[in-house]
């Protein structure tokens, strides 16, 4: 029987490459979006894997979006924490708005999307959960205390629950991607990203999604069953190199 994934932020841009590895790895995959109808609807077309809108940082809404996802598909025994904004400012810029919609979605969406799944993986004796983190959370970036904030709170979270997890066979991980080359990061300025990023990426070039939906793949695999708690970097060297 093909295991349901449910994969957050799935239909564009990382996310959209882990849902296509993970239907081609074999799993049932449910693609939730926060709001870009086109974008979703346009992915449903090319791949055919079911889209559920609804916004992660709204816990309510992610417990009706779950049981209408374990309707039409059965429950969810993988979870990609995937959906992420950023809202850059230097700090003594940032409203109390770029603050509360970053964490909202970029840390509290990972409660409000695990909780609702984490009784049945515990009561099933299986979970996979993987959470989309950043370098910029193993590390600080000017304009991004939010985002960094954030995304360092993911892996306190992976780690904590990984220990909750452990008795019931459910792991929990995270991958750490550096610069990759999806809109948000097309968004950068082209003298920026050729003056400033790329010379500090070891490797020399943006990374693909396809490389962080790889990763992915084998963390939520049976291969990877003695992996959890972990933080895997995905980022060109660009870490060590810092
Ligand atoms: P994109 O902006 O390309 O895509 C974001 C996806 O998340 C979209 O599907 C979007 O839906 C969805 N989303 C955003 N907010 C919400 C919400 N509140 N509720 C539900 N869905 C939401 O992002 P990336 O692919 O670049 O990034 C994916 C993840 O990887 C993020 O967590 C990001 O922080 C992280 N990351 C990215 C890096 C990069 O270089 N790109 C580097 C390090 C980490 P919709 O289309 O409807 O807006």
């Amino acid at each position: 029987m093909a295991r349901v994934a449910l994969v957050s932020g799935g239909t564009r841009g990382i996310g959209a490459a882990i849902s296509v590895a993970l239907k081609a790895a074999g799993y049932k995959v449910a693609a939730n979006y926060a709001g870009n109808e086109e974008r979703a609807s346009a992915f449903h077309a090319e791949t055919g894997i079911p889209v559920f809108r609804w916004d992660v940082s709204d816990y309510d809404a992610c417990v009706e979006g779950l049981a209408r996802v374990e309707a039409e598909l059965g429950p969810v025994e993988v979870l990609v924490n995937n959906a992420g904004i950023t809202r850059d400012n230097m700090f003594h810029k940032m409203t109390p708005q770029q603050w509360n919609d970053v964490i909202g979605t970029n840390l509290t969406g990972l409660f409000n999307m695990t909780h609702p799944v984490w009784s049945g993986m515990r009561q099933r004796g299986f979970g996979r959960i993987v959470n989309i983190s950043s370098i910029n959370g193993q590390r600080g970036q000017v304009g991004q205390v939010n985002y960094s904030a954030a995304k360092a709170g993911d892996l306190g979270f992976t780690k904590a629950l990984a220990l909750e997890g452990a008795t019931r066979n459910i792991t929990v991980n995270a991958i750490c991607p550096g610069y990759i080359g999806t809109e948000m990061v097309r968004a950068i300025p082209e003298n920026v990203l050729h003056e400033k990023i790329l010379p500090q990426i070891p490797l020399g070039r943006l990374g693909e999604p396809e490389e962080i939906a790889r990763c992915v793949v084998f963390l939520v695999s049976d291969e990877a069953g003695f992996i959890t708690g972990s933080t895997l970097s995905a980022n060109g060297g660009q870490y060590v190199a810092s």
